[in-house]
């Protein structure tokens, strides 16, 4: 049988136990999450236990990274359901913070994203990369966590967190693993469960354009304008409501390129229904 694992609320607490375990010399691994757990995460989770002795999984629905008008309020929590979940994969720790705790009134301090936070989904959601990049380095500082991994379903975010971890000096290290898709290839997300029956197929138009394109490029289309056209094409055609962005970009700096001549990821973003739903893929010959 395994044991739920223990839940702990206030940051100060999590901090104090986790330096504790570190004086005893447990390697301290972190995955941060919003909850509403999914297989998606799930693996995150079972790739970091090889990875450290202590897994914290964090739980917190981040306000700072949600704009005016998105979906913070309707955001799933589904706590219960998380830590069933969480005490299959074997668990030891979850830190479930209140916002007021995380984010008191007097504390103004604000990380400033790097320059990948610039384009793509940064315009879109002015601050979003801000609140993302501050939440996580306080998680890494509270944890002290000698390891992070985050997916590669937030191509940019992961893009971002490396950055700012690699100009800010931070001591953890940040792995990433692979998009966990469901069988009709649809990336896992929280946010899925928004999608009504119909929504759910046209849903499908981000993966299919994606997997289209890889295979134009397998077949030696380097055109990246061309790619990037196929991909907005896909789009369209399987039926989302609107396309924020299709491109195909710098794996690393996530420039748009017109030819494929380096690594590079195709990445989208597009509305169906009231739903907002980011995919990628990596070309990589
Ligand atoms: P979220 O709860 O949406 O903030 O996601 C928490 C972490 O899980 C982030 O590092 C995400 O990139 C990752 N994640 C979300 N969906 C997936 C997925 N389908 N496959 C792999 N990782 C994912």
């Amino acid at each position: 049988m395994s044991t739920s694992p223990q839940v702990i609320t206030p940051p100060q607490q999590l901090q104090q136990f986790c330096l504790d375990q570190k004086h005893r010399g447990q390697k301290i691994g972190v995955v941060p999450t919003m909850g509403a757990l999914h297989a998606g995460h799930l693996s995150l989770v079972d790739r970091m236990r090889s990875e450290c002795d202590l897994c914290v999984v964090t739980i917190f629905v981040n306000p700072t990274q949600f704009g005016p008008g998105e979906d913070f309020d309707k955001y799933p929590r589904t706590l219960e359901q998380d830590l069933d979940q969480l005490t299959s994969h074997h668990v030891d720790l979850v830190f479930a913070p209140e916002t007021g705790t995380m984010f008191p009134a007097d504390a103004t301090t604000q990380v400033q994203p790097p320059r990948v936070a610039e384009t793509l989904e940064g315009p879109l959601r002015p601050g979003h990369f801000q609140g993302v990049a501050t939440v996580v380095l306080k998680l890494l500082n509270l944890t002290l966590a000698d390891v992070a991994i985050f997916g590669q379903k937030d191509f940019q975010q992961l893009a971002v967190l490396k950055q700012m971890a690699n100009d800010l000096n931070v001591a953890t290290r940040i792995l990433s693993a692979p998009i966990v898709r469901e069988s009709d290839g649809l990336a896992m997300s929280s946010r899925n469960r928004y999608l009504d029956a119909e929504e759910r197929q046209r849903a499908l138009a981000l993966s299919r354009s994606l997997f289209q394109v890889r295979q134009q490029f397998d077949e030696g289309q380097r055109d990246a304008r061309d790619l990037a056209a196929e991909l907005m094409q896909g789009l369209i055609d399987g039926g989302v409501d609107s396309a924020d962005y299709a491109v195909i970009a710098d794996a690393i700096t996530l420039e748009s390129l017109e030819t494929v001549d380096r690594p590079a990821v195709a990445l989208v973003a597009a509305h169906v229904g009231q739903t907002r739903l980011i995919d990628n893929l990596l070309l990589t010959p």
